[in-house]
């Protein structure tokens, strides 16, 4: 197989027509069909029961957004953050993406939702709790825009699957 194979069913894909290489910050949008035990370093497993969340974080690295936003996508990756996971086992629908922006600004504005784990992808952030949030079925899709909308940018949605 050669090595660059997925590079080239990547080509279409909307994350590399629409998603801006600017640093910024997302939401990414993961479904679990069945509950999982999460790890975070050397701590007891959490579980985490089956449903909707939301990961906010940020891409200020080389090739920003998209170039995260396509790590996030791949489900065939070595463990690196505590969000993969759920990006390795559970189903990933897509992610907000907003040029500009930061995660933690994301966590707040998404302030209404429960965090399921503390210290989630926070290890290193001293604002928020958890940067992994509960989306629950009461909680809309509008919802959830609006309260992102909240400054100037509107959020853009990159759907994970090819069409
Ligand atoms: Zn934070």
């Amino acid at each position: 197989m050669p090595v660059d194979g997925a590079t080239t069913s990547v080509m279409q894909h909307p994350l590399q027509t629409r998603c801006p290489d600017a640093a910024g910050a997302y939401v990414l949008v993961v479904s679990l069909p069945a509950p999982l035990a999460i790890r975070l370093g050397s701590t007891a497993p959490s579980r985490l029961p089956a449903g909707r969340y939301l990961y906010c974080g940020s891409a200020y690295g080389p090739g920003g957004l998209r170039a995260r936003l396509t790590r996030h996508f791949r489900t065939d990756k070595t463990i690196r953050w505590h969000i993969d996971q759920l990006t390795t086992q559970g189903m990933v629908l897509g992610a907000w993406a907003l040029a500009g922006g930061h995660e933690c600004d994301c966590v707040r504005r998404l302030g209404f939702l429960s965090a399921p784990i503390d210290g989630f992808g926070a290890s290193d952030c001293t604002q928020c709790r958890s940067h992994l949030l509960r989306w629950p079925r009461r909680v809309t899709r509008k919802r959830l825009l609006s309260a992102l909308s909240e400054a100037d940018a509107a959020p853009l949605w990159l759907p994970a699957a090819r069409s």
